[in-house]
């Protein structure tokens, strides 16, 4: 006889609002009698309507892996097995996802007929460490479906003290807008770490991100301890005779108020026979122009990463952005993606000898200060690494033009030695 449907009030009221719903979906998996995962799905609803009578949560962790790894499987295991037995065990698979989130439907159809042979039926696209969340399996299920998955190409992703699944932006396949070959630089980073990621042995999490432009898609600066975002060192390509049509579709005081006033450093301002003028020395790179002049604006012909360090979501210090440790890397040849691996090596290296356990990057550089870090890693102190624009107006400036000199100098005979 098949197990009856829990009675789920309190779930029911979360199905009763204006947007979709979990449950549904859930529920959807719980009435699917054919399916061998009916019946975990049914315990799953019922503990968790008891999740929600008590406020309190019932799933506690344990060790469950694949052969050769010690990572990549977030166990689950239920404090109501005794009540809830057919989902007394609800581990999740974290799988990694292609470079720029790009999969056929053919590929999706063979991920979700693995699944449902072995687990819930359950698969989120995609966690907030970018992988394919494959939620609810029994450890006995863990070791054969990651076979058929890895059979099919894909290989599990980071989780602990390791090197976390890494994401970049859908990128230069669809965006006009990417600077960089993202799928590449993602690959060779994974490739690279692979060994930090699936045996970890880091003092804590170490997230990678690619972003082709500075929209930053995949939420590098505020999501990954190492940033990899496109950018540009020329100037911005501006097709006057696109402007003029924008200006004459939308108006000057549309132009004036959603482009020219928003540059957030007055680089932009209307000529009289409505064209730009552009100061290449003021533009930051900020990307909003571009965003509103699509077809006017576009970003320059040199173009190469910035890389930042030390974004991370609250822990001991509060959130953080990530600060620039590279203003601009050149990504064009084998020897500048060999640059970046390179220095992302000796980044992590620097972590793993000097970062106190259970520490983010970016609190380890708060901790010894960032001129400790970039000499450890054998980086140039640049002016343009900010981590935070000045508040304060008082400042004294005595000696800047002489130490600004110096910097030009030293900048200058490095360019020229490259
Ligand atoms: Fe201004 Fe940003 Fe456009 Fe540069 S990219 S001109 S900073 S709006």
């Amino acid at each position: 006889m098949s197990k009856e449907m829990p009675a789920t009030p309190m779930l029911d009221e979360l199905e009763s609002g204006p947007w979709p719903s979990f449950v549904s979906g859930l529920k959807r998996l719980a009435a699917a009698e054919d399916k061998p995962y009916a019946p975990m799905m049914k315990d799953l609803l019922g503990q968790l309507e008891r999740s929600y009578e008590t406020r309190k949560g019932y799933w506690k962790g344990g060790t469950v892996g694949v052969r050769g790894y010690g990572a990549g499987v977030i166990p689950r295991f239920s404090e109501l097995a005794g009540e809830f037995p057919e989902s007394a065990e609800f581990h999740t698979l974290r799988i990694m996802p292609p470079a720029g989130m790009h999969y056929t439907t053919d590929i999706l159809r063979q991920l979700c007929d693995i699944w449902e042979k072995y687990g819930s039926g359950l698969v989120a696209l995609h966690g907030q460490s970018g992988d394919i969340m494959f939620q609810g399996i029994r450890t006995a299920n863990v070791q054969p479906c990651f076979e058929e998955f890895n059979a099919l190409g894909f290989d599990l992703g980071g989780a602990g003290a390791g090197v976390r699944t890494s994401i970049s932006c859908v990128g230069a396949a669809r965006c006009e807008q990417s600077c960089f070959d993202e799928a590449r630089a993602m690959r060779m980073i994974v490739n690279s770490f692979l060994d930090e990621m699936h045996r970890p042995s880091l003092p804590y999490k170490f997230k990678f991100k690619f972003s082709g432009c500075a929209n930053d898609c995949a939420n590098a600066i505020q999501r990954s301890d190492f940033a990899v975002i496109g950018t540009w060192r020329d100037d911005l390509r501006i097709d006057q005779d696109e402007v003029k049509t924008y200006v004459a579709k939308n108006g000057r005081k549309w132009m004036i108020d959603q482009v020219i006033a928003m540059c957030p450093t007055r680089a932009l301002s209307l000529n009289d026979d409505d064209t730009l003028a552009f100061d290449g020395e003021s533009c930051v790179r900020c990307m909003h122009c571009i965003n509103a002049m699509t077809k006017a604006i576009k970003p320059g012909d040199e173009r190469g990463v910035t890389i930042l360090l030390g974004g991370k979501r609250t822990l001991k210090i509060g959130d953080q952005m990530g600060t620039v440790i590279v203003p601009f890397l050149r990504l064009e040849t084998d020897e500048d993606y060999e640059a970046l691996l390179d220095l992302a090596r000796r980044v992590v290296d620097f972590f793993v000898e000097n970062a106190l356990e259970h520490e983010r990057i970016g609190e380890s550089i708060e901790r010894i200060g960032l001129v400790n870090l970039l000499e450890a890693v054998g980086l140039e102190l640049d002016p343009n690494m900010v981590s935070h624009p000045r508040t304060n107006s008082y400042v004294r400036t005595d000696g800047w033009e002489e130490e600004a000199a110096k910097w030009r100098a030293r900048k200058g005979s490095a360019e020229a030695a490259d």
